[in-house]
């Protein structure tokens, strides 16, 4: 596995304020600037501030092919009265290359269903951007024997309706894995787990695919941190990372873009 291409995503939800945001931001590509991570590295700040940061890395002179913006969630319609959502245009137009669709806290907490998710997903594909998926089963699913089941389940509905889209967009459809019992709780995957799960993934968008290999980003998330990045990214078909609390310090979250 070509190192280069893994990708590390820094999810800052729901945190920060415009000051917090820009010193978070400095204070990362300071530290960026210093090691030269060999990974891609995408942000992806609360929507109202994506302006706040594109302005910041122009200032400070970076790339955004080195660090890229993406969109934590975008609305399920084009565009019309739909109050309070953002459409992935204009995400597009603040340089966001990335949205993530899926999260856990849309699907558990705002309720968002399979068929919203896969709604959003066509969408995201056919205006070109990378669209990551998140998918993950739940405690009792876990409890229950059930992750597979749920996986399967998550992929197919997102991906399968725009069957023709995601074939021919691959290299522009990322999946993230995160049990939701992991995320923000300071406990992980096992390794065994995280192995087996990822090379079930891997299989399922192969069968989606109709192919026998496939070369989809498959990312971890949930409590990955500087102690724990290096085993989890070294695990075969771990492509990168989705950090939601370790990406709010820039230490940690160099130190997980430099474990690779
Ligand atoms: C996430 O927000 O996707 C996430 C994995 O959060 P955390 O790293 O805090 O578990």
């Amino acid at each position: 596995m070509n190192k280069n291409k893994y990708l590390i995503a820094a999810n800052w939800k729901q945190n920060c304020d415009s000051k917090s945001s820009i010193k978070l931001i400095n204070d990362f590509v300071k530290l960026f600037n210093k090691t030269k991570p060999k990974c891609d590295v995408l942000i992806l700040p609360p929507s109202i501030y994506l302006n706040t940061i594109l302005i910041r890395l122009n200032k400070l002179k970076v790339s955004l092919k080195k660090i890229s913006l993406g969109i934590q969630n975008i609305s399920p319609f084009l565009n019309g009265a739909y109050t309070g959502e953002i459409s992935v245009d204009m995400a597009k137009d603040f340089k966001c290359s990335y949205s993530l669709i899926g999260h856990s806290e849309r699907r558990h907490v705002f309720m968002e269903d399979d068929k919203i998710i896969s709604a959003k997903t066509k969408l995201s594909l056919e205006s070109g951007m990378n669209t990551i998926l998140c998918v993950g089963e739940t405690i009792v699913e876990y409890n229950q024997k059930q992750t597979k089941k749920v996986i399967s389940r998550q992929l197919k509905s997102a991906l399968l309706k725009s069957k023709d889209l995601f074939k021919s967009n691959q290299d522009k459809i990322i999946i993230a894995y995160e049990p939701v019992w992991a995320i923000g709780s300071g406990k992980t995957a096992s390794l065994d787990d995280i192995a087996d799960v990822h090379a079930y993934i891997r299989n399922t968008l192969n069968k989606i695919l109709g192919t026998k290999k496939n070369t989809i980003k498959i990312l971890y998330g949930g409590s990955v941190n500087d102690l724990n990045a290096a085993s989890i990214l070294d695990i075969p078909d771990v492509n990168g990372a989705l950090v939601g609390g370790a990406s709010l310090n820039s230490k940690k979250f160099i130190d997980i873009c430099s474990s690779i």
